[in-house]
């Protein structure tokens, strides 16, 4: 079935019989469920929360609170019991350390209950990665913890919200998604978080996994996946419930004509790590290179990623990151690197140790 032939499937949802089954799936927090899974929805906002205004900006992010988004999808009901709670409603741009922090623990708390299933996250799509990112390195438990968001604000033609909570909650109430990690679900497709980017900033086919492809993808409410991987016996998992805030790290975007500028600023800045999003393999114009070494002799962890969208960037290739003290990012991209050299600086400054915690994600 197309998108629209599932939008229009959904929306005949909304008739006179669901209307008097009105709240047949919703729970209060902490109410008990026997027999269907409970899904916890956690909203902080975004696009699938906005709505098109009619002056100035074309919409606005993170205007619907939890109970109109959901509400708004009484095809939710069929799929899963589910009681939500709203964390945030912000554009994602304004997504920031201490509230990743806050979301970490009450995901955390959530999914400690035995009566919770599953977790969805609806979040903008700015930073969405980010945040997948982020919590698939601090939540632990094995239950499905997955993202999603959307492209268009609702009451946009062809808004894509309902359709991708729909996904989302039949991904968390599914138990095939046990131990994959943190996932994301958009426009039918299902992502892990460690490989899942924006690749689009206007179409509705916004995310895509440039180096492994998609886990898995959703059809009329049901999720295939696609191939096993597995999670890395080696992932690193970081306990966050005792920490109010991470160490700064900076991110230098590579180009040609690049100067140091970036870098002495923020070894200025007191930052504690350096994020560079290189030009090729993570290359570096010479200048930078020469304040990135500078930076890591000062103790300044230097972590190398690149700008290009798919690919690895390896030790050893163009730079010699033995010599400098570098650490290569693999198959992360600037953005996520910087989110693991956050939390790889909560336990160590060595970059020998810094690179096997990158090597083991
Ligand atoms: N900039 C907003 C955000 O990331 C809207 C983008 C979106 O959600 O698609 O929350």
């Amino acid at each position: 079935m197309t998108f629209f032939g599932r939008l229009k499937k959904m929306m005949s949802f909304s008739s006179a019989q669901d209307v008097k089954e009105e709240g047949a799936g919703k729970i209060e927090p902490g109410e008990k469920v026997h027999g269907r899974p409970r899904v916890h929805v956690l909203a902080t906002g975004g696009t699938i929360a906005g709505r098109q205004v009619s002056t100035g900006p074309r919409y606005r992010a993170g205007v619907l609170d939890v109970e109109a988004l959901l509400g708004a999808v009484p095809a939710l009901r069929g799929l899963a019991d589910y009681s939500s709670e709203q964390m945030a409603n912000i554009g994602s741009q304004d997504m920031d350390e201490l509230l990743w922090l806050k979301i970490a623990r009450r995901v955390n708390e959530l999914l400690a209950d035995p009566d919770v299933g599953g977790v969805v996250i609806t979040h903008g799509t700015d930073t969405l990665e980010e945040t997948a990112c982020f919590l698939d390195l601090t939540v632990r438990d094995p239950k499905p913890v997955v993202l999603v968001g959307a492209v268009r604000p609702a009451g946009a033609l062809g808004a894509d919200g309902a359709v991708n909570l729909i996904d989302a909650v039949t991904v968390a109430a599914n138990p095939g998604s046990v131990g994959r990690g943190v996932l994301v679900v958009m426009h039918g497709g299902l992502f892990e978080a460690r490989d899942v980017t924006k690749v689009s900033s206007s179409s509705l086919l916004a995310f895509a996994a440039p180096n492994s492809g998609p886990l898995g993808q959703l059809v009329d409410e049901r999720v295939y996946f696609g191939h096993r991987t597995g999670l890395s016996p080696k992932r690193p998992v970081f306990d966050v419930s005792r920490l109010d805030t991470l160490p700064p790290v900076g991110i230098v975007y590579g180009h040609a004509g690049a100067t140091a500028l970036p870098v002495k600023a923020m070894i200025e800045g007191g930052y504690r790590g350096i994020v560079s999003a290189g030009v090729g393999s993570g290359n570096l114009h010479r200048d930078v290179l020469a304040a990135l070494a500078d930076a890591s002799g000062r103790g300044v962890a230097v972590v190398r990623a690149s700008r290009v969208p798919s690919g690895l960037t390896l030790r050893n290739v163009e730079v010699d990151d033995n010599r400098y003290g570098f650490v290569a990012a693999g198959a992360l991209n600037p953005q996520k690197a910087r989110v693991l050299l956050q939390l790889a600086l909560t336990r160590t400054r060595k970059p020998e140790e810094i690179q096997k915690v990158f090597d083991g994600y």
